[in-house]
């Protein structure tokens, strides 16, 4: 086992895993920005390095100064959190090179992976059902015409280097295909450095349903079985569950098993996310791997009694797996809400300094987070600042606290999308659990268009 861990994340992700690393009995260290002198994640650590200047480029994102704060403070191994440099291969190995161990997979599978075109043809290869689309990245707008012809519009343009929710095009005409094409490659190639593009036909009104994954490396896959994800804003996920509580015991079952089976045709170790795509007969497809720890981790841990960051670092230390398929069972439900800072209705991040803060802790209910009062929401990062979990025997018990929670919750200082959440958490359709990843923008397109007909009334 490794003796002292360095953190190459912030926030609450990074308290997150300090609380593992001090699990397992090993030392820590933190680093950080300027902006985040102050920061609980650098207070709870053993050791912290500064690392440069408040834009990330310059300090999370800065492979020599991590590497250096390593090396001075002799740690042997780096967790990457998920964010800044968790999928970065080159990263990954300097770490080896530096005989640093890089807590997540290899970097070979952090490039197939990471190109999700390449993804894309591996599933393929796997046998993994992927969506109707090319097999691997487009040569030019021409062949996209020629598929989109075949597969029927709409469809959607994916940058092979996308992600995050960014980089993708719907398409719902023929006539717009052309243009939607060179945009879509400049645009790519400006955001991500490659203006590589694939087509997947666009499915309308799908569930994202995506399975956990840990690999160890003796040659030991288990499946954590699954996560529902469809509540989405952007492409990006606000709530998650754990369990899809509305797909059969068998799709649940092929899932886990076709997850397993591309983890196992890359040689994935470490932890993993198979993503898929799950329509309304339940046919499901294959849409992308994520190779790090996933923000939304909390609802299969509390379901499964896993701690998967912690499983991470042994993992990656050698160990083999704590515990077996058979032995993996799930209990209860989970949901976790992501508390960002921003303005709910325009989505607009809101920084600054925290006046007052309050989450409430009760039986069920767990909160993840970096933030106090007084404290500061710096602008430079992700407006994740909380994640609420709650867990109940049943999906409508976990509800019933997600809801008692956020009504406890104060923040003073900063919007917060709690309000959404509340609304969200009340409506009818994702009480009956009647959402797909378009339900989001539906509701709120509602909610906008019943507050006008009050106000004009
Ligand atoms: P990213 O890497 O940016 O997260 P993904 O490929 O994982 O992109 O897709 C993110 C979300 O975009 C999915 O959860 C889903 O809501 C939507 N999406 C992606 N591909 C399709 C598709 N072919 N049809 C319908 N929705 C899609």
């Amino acid at each position: 086992m490794f003796s002292k861990v360095l953190i190459a994340n912030r926030g609450e992700i990074a308290v997150r895993i300090i609380a593992a690393c001090r699990d397992l009995g090993l030392k820590t260290v933190a680093v950080f920005s300027e902006a985040d002198r102050d920061a609980v994640h650098v207070q709870v650590a053993d050791e912290a390095v500064c690392i440069g200047p408040p834009d990330p480029s310059q300090s999370y994102l800065n492979i020599p100064n991590i590497i250096s704060a390593a090396e001075v403070t002799g740690a042997d191994a780096i967790h990457p959190g998920y964010g800044f440099l968790a999928e970065n291969a080159d990263f990954a190995e300097i770490c080896e090179s530096c005989h640093i161990k890089f807590i997540g997979p290899t970097a070979e599978a952090l490039r197939a992976m990471g190109d999700k075109a390449r993804a894309r043809e591996l599933a393929i290869k796997a046998r993994v059902p992927v969506i109707p689309g090319s097999r691997s990245a487009l040569k030019d707008a021409k062949e996209a015409l020629k598929l989109a012809k075949k597969i029927g519009y709409p469809v959607v343009l994916k940058a092979a280097a996308g992600g995050g929710g960014r980089g993708m095009r719907i398409v719902h005409h023929e006539r717009d295909l052309e243009r939607a094409f060179r945009t879509a490659h400049n645009e790519a190639q400006r955001a991500f450095g490659s203006g590589e593009l694939y087509l997947e036909k666009y499915l309308l009104e799908p569930r994202h349903v995506e399975v956990q994954i840990l690999a160890d490396e003796h040659g030991r896959v288990i499946s954590c079985y699954e996560r529902e994800c469809s509540v989405q804003r952007r492409h990006q996920k606000i709530i998650e569950e754990a369990p899809c509580a509305f797909i059969s015991e068998s799709t649940r079952r092929k899932l886990s098993q076709a997850a397993i089976k591309l983890a196992r045709a890359v040689r994935y170790r470490n932890a993993g996310t198979v993503e898929f795509l799950v329509d309304k007969e339940e046919n499901f497809y294959f849409i992308e791997m994520n190779t790090r720890i996933q923000v939304e981790h909390p609802v299969t841990e509390w379901v499964t009694g896993i701690d998967i960051v912690r499983e991470q670092i042994r993992i990656a230390s050698g160990e083999r797996l704590s515990i077996g398929q058979k032995a993996v069972a799930v209990r209860g439900h989970a949901i976790e809400c992501r508390i960002n800072a921003e303005d709910p209705d325009t989505m607009m991040p809101s920084s600054g300094l925290i006046t007052s803060c309050y989450f409430p802790t009760f039986y069920g209910c767990r909160v993840d987070t970096a933030l106090r009062a007084p404290g500061e929401v710096p602008p430079y990062y992700d407006s994740l600042i909380a994640k609420i979990i709650t867990w109940g025997e049943t999906r409508q018990e976990a509800i019933q606290r997600m809801i008692r929670a956020l009504e406890m919750t104060r923040i003073r200082g900063i919007k917060t999308n709690i309000p959404l959440h509340l609304a969200i958490l009340r409506d009818a359709r994702f009480q009956k659990g009647l959402i797909h990843t378009q339900y989001l923008e539906e509701f709120i397109r509602q909610r906008a268009f019943r507050r006008v007909k009050l106000a004009a009334s």
